[in-house]
C-alpha cells in the first residue's frame, strides 16, 4: 500500500454536518488531516502531489446503495457489468456502490452471494458492497442470515411484488423480520402489491393495451401504499427496522410519514427518476415509453412534490438510484406489443450526484442536504460509516472534487454506462465532478479515467447507525 501525501488545497469542504473552506491532507487510502485554507498548519503541509480545488467543491464521493449490474431480469440482463457501471459511477461522482446479491428459489443464500462476488471481483473500479435478496425464505436460509450479517452483508431485500419471481408472501416476510429484529440485519422491502397487479395486467392486456404507459397504468399508486403500509405493520409486530426502497407515490411518502410520527425504526428511499421524470415520460410515443419502464412506475408529476417535501423533512432519507440498464434496441424492445414483458430498469448511477447537485440549484434541498441524502445517511443505513460518507480523519480518502459551474448538457452519446440511451437525453444541468479520488487514487480527472478494473474492493459492512 502506498503512504503517498496528496493535499487537496483551496476547496469548499462539504459533508452533511459542515461547509468549511479547508485544505484535506491523504496519506495512502485515508484522509489524515483537515485544516482552513492559509493557516499554517495547512501550509506546512508539503505532498507529493497537490489538488488545486480552487472555486470547487470538496466532497465525500457519493454512496449508491441501490444498484443492479448484471442483473439477469425477464429472458435477459442488466447491461452495465460490474466493470462498466461502476466505471460510469466514478465518472459521475460515486465511489461507492451497494449492489444486491440475488438468491434464487431453491437455492441458499450462499449460491447467490458467491455467485455476486465472482461477477464483482476483481472488477469493479471504486469498492462495493451487497445486499442479499430473498426470494425463497425456508428455516434454512434464516439461518443463513445470522452468517451473512456476520461477513459484512447486513442487509436483505423482499419483493412484496413480481409473483413467482422474487415474491415473499406476509408470512415469510414476517420470518424474516423477526430474524433480522434479533441479528441486526436490516429488511429493504419493494412495496407494490403484486398479486394485484398482475390481475390488473393481465386484464390490461386482454383490453388491447399495451403500450408501455400502462405499465404506469396498472401499478397503481393504492397498490405501492398499501403494500408500504402492510410492510410496516408486519415490521411492527416483528419489532424490527424498515427500510421501503424506490418510493414513488404520494401516498406511500404518506404511509412512512405517519410511521415515523409514531416513532417506529422506519425509513424511505427514492430515486432521482421519481424526482425527475414522470408518467409524461412513459407516455412517449413510438415505444420511446419503455425506455422509463422501471417499478415502482414513474407517476404523475404532482408527486413529485410529495417527494422533495419528504426529502426536506427526513420522512425520505436516501436518494439512490436503482440503476438497472436496458439497452432500448433489443432488450426493452422484447416488450413491443406487451408492455408486461418490457425489462423493468433505467440507467442513472452516473447521473445522481448531478441531478441532486441540479435540485440545489433549483431550491429544493440545501447543498448540505445534497450530501446527507447522496453520501452520508446511506453510509450509515447501511454500516459504512464513517469510512465512507464523509471527509473526516480516518475516512476512506474517496472524495471528489466538483466544480459547481460547469454546465453540461446529458446525453447517451457522451455518458459512460453501457446503455444506448440516457433517461435524461437533453437535460442541461449545472455541476459535475472534475476529478474523483477513490482510497486515495485518482480514478477521474478532467473527463479522463485514471482507474482500472480491480481497484474497488469489497467492503464488509456494519450493521446500521439507525438501529435504536
Ligand atoms: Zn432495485
Amino acid at each position: 500500500m502506498s503512504q503517498e501525501r496528496t493535499v487537496i488545497r483551496g476547496g469548499l469542504v462539504i459533508t452533511a454536518a459542515d461547509e468549511v473552506h479547508a485544505d484535506v491532507l491523504v496519506e495512502g487510502e485515508r484522509v489524515v488531516a483537515l485544516a482552513a485554507t492559509g493557516s499554517p498548519a495547512a501550509q506546512a503541509w508539503d505532498a507529493e502531489r497537490v489538488i488545486d480545488a480552487t472555486d470547487c467543491y470538496v466532497i465525500p464521493g457519493g454512496v449508491d446503495a441501490h444498484t443492479h449490474m448484471e442483473l439477469p431480469f425477464g429472458g435477459t440482463a442488466a447491461s452495465d457489468t460490474f466493470e462498466t457501471g461502476t466505471r460510469a459511477a466514478a465518472f459521475g461522482g460515486t465511489t461507492t456502490i451497494v449492489d444486491f446479491a440475488v438468491q434464487s428459489v431453491g437455492h441458499s443464500l450462499r449460491e447467490g452471494l458467491d455467485a455476486w462476488h465472482a461477477k464483482a471481483e476483481g472488477k469493479c473500479a471504486i469498492d462495493y458492497g451487497f445486499h442479499m435478496i430473498m426470494s425463497d425464505v425456508t428455516q434454512g436460509v434464516l439461518k443463513e442470515m445470522d452468517v451473512l450479517v456476520e461477513e459484512g452483508v447486513t442487509s436483505f431485500k423482499l419483493f412484496m411484488s413480481y409473483p413467482g419471481v422474487f415474491f415473499s408472501n406476509d408470512g415469510d416476510i414476517l420470518r424474516a423480520m423477526q430474524r433480522s429484529a434479533n441479528n441486526g440485519g436490516l429488511i429493504m422491502m419493494h412495496a407494490e402489491n403484486g398479486i394485484a397487479i398482475d390481475v390488473l395486467v393481465e386484464q390490461a392486456l386482454a383490453a388491447g393495451h399495451t403500450d408501455p404507459r400502462y405499465h404506469g397504468e396498472v401499478r397503481r399508486e393504492l397498490l405501492e401504499a398499501e403494500a408500504t403500509h402492510r410492510a410496516i405493520q408486519l415490521a411492527r409486530v416483528a419489532g424490527a427496522p424498515l427500510y421501503v426502497v424506490h418510493v414513488s407515490a404520494e401516498q406511500a411518502v404518506a404511509e412512512i410519514a405517519q410511521a415515523r410520527d409514531l416513532g417506529l425504526n422506519v425509513f424511505g428511499e427514492t430515486c432521482p427518476q421519481y424526482l425527475f421524470l414522470s408518467t409524461d415520460n412513459l407516455a412517449e410515443p413510438d415505444f420511446e415509453g419503455a425506455k422509463y419502464v422501471c417499478s415502482t412506475p414513474l407517476r404523475p408529476k404532482e408527486h413529485q412534490a410529495a417527494l422533495w417535501r419528504g426529502l426536506r423533512t427526513n420522512d425520505l432519507s436516501v436518494v439512490s438510484t436503482d440503476h438497472c440498464p436496458f439497452c432500448f434496441v433489443g432488450q426493452k424492445e422484447l416488450g413491443r406489443g406487451d408492455f408486461s414483458k418490457i425489462p423493468n430498469g433505467l440507467p442513472g448511477v452516473e447521473n445522481r450526484m448531478d441531478l441532486l447537485h441540479q435540485a440545489v440549484l433549483d431550491g429544493h434541498i440545501s447543498r448540505r442536504r445534497w450530501i446527507e441524502l447522496a453520501c452520508a445517511t446511506p453510509a450509515r443505513m447501511f454500516g459504512l460509516y464513517p469510512r465512507k460518507g464523509t471527509i473526516a480523519p480516518g475516512a476512506d480518502a474517496d472524495v471528489v472534487i466538483f466544480d459547481p459551474r460547469r454546465r453540461y448538457t446529458m446525453s447517451a452519446a457522451t455518458h459512460h454506462m453501457n446503455v444506448d440511451y440516457s433517461a435524461y437525453e437533453g437535460r442541461q444541468v449545472t455541476g459535475q465532478a472534475r476529478t474523483v479520488l477513490s482510497r486515495g487514487a485518482v480514478v477521474v480527472d478532467g473527463g479522463e479515467y485514471l482507474g482500472h478494473a480491480g481497484h474497488g474492493t469489497f467492503v464488509p459492512r456494519a450493521t446500521s447507525s439507525y438501529l435504536l
